[in-house]
């Protein structure tokens, strides 16, 4: 399969805008050096939420520098515990866990919800400085700020999950700089996953198959979407996922493009595929919703923001389905 050349991307997380510089990570005395330097960039993290800046009407990821009293807030707080993430204009990056200063503030997480809207504020920080997660700023944030934040979400909630050797059960260590971890019991190395998702424009003439999950936001239809199993190919995973869900059968799969999606570690491979079938038979444990719709009822869901909308602002569903209602794809 050959993916389309498409340099007009609208979605998030696909930029390639900083340096990963992967072989520093194993280096301590350059890491000791770049974490002290006052030109690096540190971004916080608490409870998996990221420090933004609310100060202007467009927030942004608030970086710190490394004489902020932030650093002496706290005898929990090592500006040397952090991870290094790449350099960005030439300038290293690295994120910090915040430990948790206030129980309140841990009670206010709103867990239960799609994603938590709160904002958490840190007393030895600015007062417009505000922990907020990840999928709450995601359409007003800058693309490159989005890309670096992939990878660090990713990889910290790969760390947050991966504590004991899936090999021995031992208790395994954090390496490079925390994009590894390795069991010293057993000599396994274990590596940060991504779990590959299909997600399809399934479409046929002038209509679209879209569904919608029970846990979504009322309104929302998207994409079919589901993860790939072991020993399949991506266009069996459409085949089999639309099938599944729908009772569609699909035919000519091909691939469009790509998005890390780290909510906590997908990545999400988007395919086109031509509806063989029509009649739909939706499996209630799996979708709650799906129909077909017409390019002008997903126009006018797009241009008026009425009662139903297709997929979130951001998300490469989002990208698919405009596309295709343009006849780019
Ligand atoms: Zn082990």
């Amino acid at each position: 399969m050959r993916g389309l050349i498409l340099s007009d991307k609208n979605f998030l997380f696909s930029e390639t805008y900083f340096d990963r510089a992967t072989k520093i990570r194993e280096n301590i005395t350059i890491l000791n050096q770049l974490v002290k330097n006052p030109e690096t960039k540190h971004i916080l993290l608490w409870q998996g939420k990221i420090l933004f800046d609310f100060s202007s009407d467009t927030p942004c990821l608030a970086l710190i520098g490394n004489s902020h009293k932030f650093w002496r807030s706290s005898d929990n707080i090592n500006i040397e515990h952090g991870s290094f993430v790449g350099f960005q204009e030439k300038k290293a990056i690295f994120y910090h866990n915040v430990p948790d200063w206030n129980e309140e503030e841990v009670a206010k997480l709103k867990i239960t919800k799609f994603f938590d809207d709160s904002r958490s504020f840190h007393p030895a920080l600015p007062k417009n400085y505000a922990f907020s997660e990840l999928r709450s700023m995601m359409t007003i944030i800058t693309r490159t700020d989005a890309t670096i934040l992939a990878s660090i979400k990713g990889i910290y909630e790969w760390n947050k999950v991966n504590n004991f050797c899936s090999k021995c059960g031992s208790k395994i260590s954090r390496t490079q700089s925390g994009w590894e971890k390795k069991c010293y019991t057993c000599n396994t190395k274990h590596f940060p996953r991504t779990d590959p998702v299909v997600i399809m424009m399934i479409y046929h003439k002038d209509k679209a198959l879209l569904g919608r999950s029970p846990v979504w936001p009322k309104g929302m239809f998207s994409c079919l979407a589901g993860f790939m199993e072991p020993g399949e190919s991506i266009e069996s995973a459409v085949e089999r996922e639309t099938l599944e869900e729908t009772g569609i059968i699909v035919k000519n799969t091909r691939y469009v493009t790509s998005q890390p999606w780290p909510f906590p570690a997908s990545l999400m491979i988007g395919c086109m595929a031509e509806a063989k079938s029509h009649s739909i038979e939706i499996d209630k444990d799996e979708i709650e919703d799906a129909r077909w719709f017409s390019k002008k009822e997903i126009l006018e869901a797009i241009n008026s923001k009425g009662a139903w909308w297709p997929a979130r602002e951001g998300s490469i569903a989002r990208f698919l389905i405009r596309r295709w209602v343009s006849g780019k794809i």
